[in-house]
């Protein structure tokens, strides 16, 4: 179930059986030569959604811009400070807990965003959660989707080597599965992109030319972004199910 594709008494009447909602968060920025700029919110969207219509979990419109600074000396990489993230994400559901939801899932796509979605987590439990008594009490989870042990086993399967961290072969897989038209092809060279760290975009551009980090996306191919997709759902709704209870 879409948030968008409901009506407003739909809605209600959901909040009648059910006060959780998972909320996509992803990221708007460079993927390496052969991954699409919107990569991580395509992934958590999709994931969400397909998860949403297995399960009857609502699933709310995905934030698509996150914390990505350090991706800015790539063309079309979109960044958000990290305060705007936290204010934003804080005021998304503070919106829908308003309206009686009370187990908020951010499902993310964005290593990023992690710990500025776990501060906006302890922000929004501040806020709703004074005056109400326990059993009403807000709570939110902070989940990614490569994060479930299934989805990591699988990963670890498919790609022994060259999985790397970033435009990884499993999240350009997940695109390519989502978007089989819209699958890029470039020269990678070195093949597999070099590991390391970086301190701001300007090092990262320069340690990283090409914007990947240790891995080899043209390991990617859209029936394997199918399996990573449907372990990831499977993953999505087990730990869902637990924490809504
Ligand atoms: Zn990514």
């Amino acid at each position: 179930m879409q948030l968008a594709l409901c009506t407003w008494q739909e809605i209600d009447a959901y909040l009648t059986r059910s006060q959780g909602i998972i909320v996509p968060v992803g990221s708007t920025e460079q993927h390496g030569p052969t991954g699409l700029i919107g990569t991580d919110t395509i992934s958590a969207e999709l994931i969400a959604q397909r998860a949403g219509m297995v399960a009857g979990i609502l699933v709310a419109p995905a934030f698509p811009v996150g914390v990505a600074a350090h991706h800015m000396g790539f063309a079309g990489s979109m960044s958000l400070r990290p305060e705007t993230f936290i204010a934003a994400i804080r005021e998304w559901a503070v919106s829908l807990a308003q309206h009686g939801f009370r187990r908020i899932y951010f499902f993310n796509g964005h290593g990023g965003n992690i710990v500025s979605l776990n501060k906006a987590a302890l922000e929004i439990t501040e806020e709703v959660n004074p005056g109400l008594d326990g059993n009403d009490a807000l709570q939110c989870r902070v989940q990614s989707w490569w994060q479930y042990e299934n989805v990591h086993a699988l990963c670890q399967k498919l790609y022994p080597e060259g999985h790397g961290s970033h435009a990884t072969p499993s999240e350009v897989a997940i695109t390519q599965y989502a978007y089989p038209e819209l699958i890029k092809s470039a020269a990678l060279e070195p093949r597999i992109a070099p590991n390391g760290r970086f301190t701001n975009a300007i090092d990262y551009r320069a340690s990283f030319p090409d914007g990947r980090i240790g891995s080899d996306p043209a390991l990617a191919n859209p029936v394997d972004g199918e399996k990573l997709v449907s372990a990831a759902v499977a993953g999505l709704i087990v730990d869902y199910q637990r924490f809504v209870g």
